[in-house]
């Protein structure tokens, strides 16, 4: 009988659920898009109750045809898009309210509080985070403030808070209250020496720790899901933020291996292996994973909000595509931008500029400019936010890297990959499979599960395509040069 890893993979835009075979390749995605809520400008939000029943449908769609059996599974792997979090009521299993997303930035007047008190070195030393309404601290103490119940729970013992991996750990074992320490890492709560959850931490942003869920190792023994939803019960055997499972599933594996996801954000990961890298250029220090018997490994992040969900822009937002994939059609009718940038800093600018008051610019245009050259510039604005990262990475960790290997949706995008590769001066890598965050997870469970170990996996990393520099060292100086500028106007933009 054929055997299978069941993937959870819980994105901003999407719920998916993957098929993992013995050798390590899917065998079959599910996939569904949920709502997006804007309640007002900055603010973003998501309905827990409609990811949890978006998640189960494409869950058992995997198996609504014969060729698979739910009782062939042997593991459940967890990753999730990281820092958006909620409240629920620990009895009723019911939110309180929307999750509050990743991009909301609605806590930006109480992270400027804490940068004014000075506890911007007290925070990066404890957590390797930059205060930032991004991290999910700040969220959960805006809740806790402003849901009218939430505080006489809190002191009852009947409520919870979470990121997204311990609410579907909750829903799919009917009330296991667990997170894995990628995960807790991101909530600017979490010592990422220590591995604990930080009383003076917690003090400082007033959330009581019993509503936090216990933190088990990336590996740890989360329960098995309820018979009824696939009529057999499985243990969930890993829990990991999206990026970290990305790192894990590109199989960058070795101290100084990156790897970046173009998805609706941008994100690039570096392995900095059981040492903690102190970045002084803004790029955050986080937790890998934390797998059984094994030391905490680290990474290095640069987080960049706005990078796939700016094409999202040009196709909802400007109509000016009718397909993300289209965004290559156009960009490729013309050579060059003519001078436009295109600043997509929508929700303010992460890394390395950790600007929440940043907001998008469009510059160079003339008479001459038309669609395809705002589409070009768009597109480049994702590889331009790269470069400043992974500038950044370079000099903070003091190494070198070979190439740089990419996997997410928009890393499809032969001409964005190419722009990235001139930017760089790096060889860009994408492999045969980009769905890496979903095998990132699959493949934990499944060393866990015992069906492979990690020597095996590493054979199964498979370039699909290399793109190498081509541009000169002064036409690359060019363009950058006019992305510092165009930056430079968008920055502390909002009063
Ligand atoms: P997430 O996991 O964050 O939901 P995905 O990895 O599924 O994101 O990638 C989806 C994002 O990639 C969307 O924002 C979409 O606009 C973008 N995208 C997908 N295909 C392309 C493409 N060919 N060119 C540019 N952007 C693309």
């Amino acid at each position: 009988m054929p055997n299978y890893i069941l993937s959870i993979d819980q994105g901003t835009s999407s719920c998916r659920a993957l098929l993992v075979n013995m050798e390590g390749q899917i065998e079959k995605i599910c996939q569904s898009e949920f709502t997006q809520y804007f309640p007002e400008p900055g603010q973003v939000e998501h309905d827990a109750s409609e990811i949890w029943a978006t998640q189960l449908k494409v869950i058992k769609e995997l198996f609504e045809d014969s060729s698979y059996d739910p009782s062939d599974v042997l593991s459940i792997g967890i990753t999730n898009q990281r820092e958006t979090c909620l409240l629920w009521n620990k009895e009723s299993g019911k939110p309180l309210g929307r999750a509050i997303v990743w991009q909301d930035r609605r806590t930006a007047p109480f992270c400027d509080h804490l940068k004014q008190e000075e506890k911007a070195d007290f925070i990066k030393e404890k957590t390797g985070l930059v205060i930032d309404a991004y991290f999910s601290g700040s969220k959960i103490r805006w809740m806790l403030d402003h849901y009218p119940e939430a505080r006489a729970l809190a002191a009852e013992g009947k409520l919870c808070a979470g990121t997204i991996d311990s609410w579907l750990i909750y829903k799919l074992t009917g009330g296991n209250h667990y997170t894995d320490p990628s995960n807790a890492s991101r909530t600017m709560l979490f010592n990422i020496d220590s591995g604990t959850w930080d009383d003076e931490l917690l003090d400082l942003f007033d959330i009581p720790k019993s509503i936090l869920p216990e933190v088990l190792d990336t590996d740890g023994d989360f329960g098995s899901i309820k018979d009824e939803y696939l009529g057999c019960s499985i243990p969930i055997q890993s829990a990991i933020g999206d990026q970290q499972a990305a790192l894990f599933g590109q199989l960058c594996l070795e101290k100084g291996m990156a790897k970046n996801t173009y998805g609706t954000g941008c994100f690039m990961l570096m392995n900095t292996g059981d040492q903690r890298v102190q970045s002084p250029t803004g790029l955050l220090s986080t937790i890998a994973w934390k797998l059984t018997g094994q030391s905490m490994k680290y990474a290095l992040e640069g987080s960049v909000f706005i990078a796939g969900a700016a094409i999202q822009w040009l196709r909802d937002g400007l109509k000016l595509i009718d397909e993300s994939p289209d965004s290559e059609y156009y960009a490729l009718k013309v050579e060059d931008t003519q001078g436009v940038y295109v600043v997509p800093a929508f929700t303010g600018l992460g890394a390395p500029y950790w600007d929440m008051y940043a907001r998008g610019g469009m510059f160079g245009l003339t008479r001459d400019t038309d669609k395809s050259h705002i589409i070009r510039a768009t597109l480049e604005s994702l590889a331009y936010q790269t470069y400043d990262v992974l500038s950044c990475m370079l000099k903070d960790s003091e190494m070198k890297i070979k190439s740089l290997r990419v996997d997410g949706g928009a890393s499809t995008n032969n001409l964005l990959m190419q722009f990235q590769a001139d930017m760089l001066d790096t060889i860009v890598e994408r492999p045969v499979v980009t769905e890496a965050t979903a095998l990132g997870a699959a493949y934990i469970a499944g060393i866990k599960a015992s069906c492979w170990t990690i020597g095996e996996l590493r054979q199964n990393w498979e370039k699909e395509i290399a793109f190498a520099p081509q541009m000169s060292a002064e036409k690359r100086a060019i363009h950058l040069k006019g992305w510092a500028k165009a930056v430079s106007r968008c920055k502390d933009w909002v009063e």
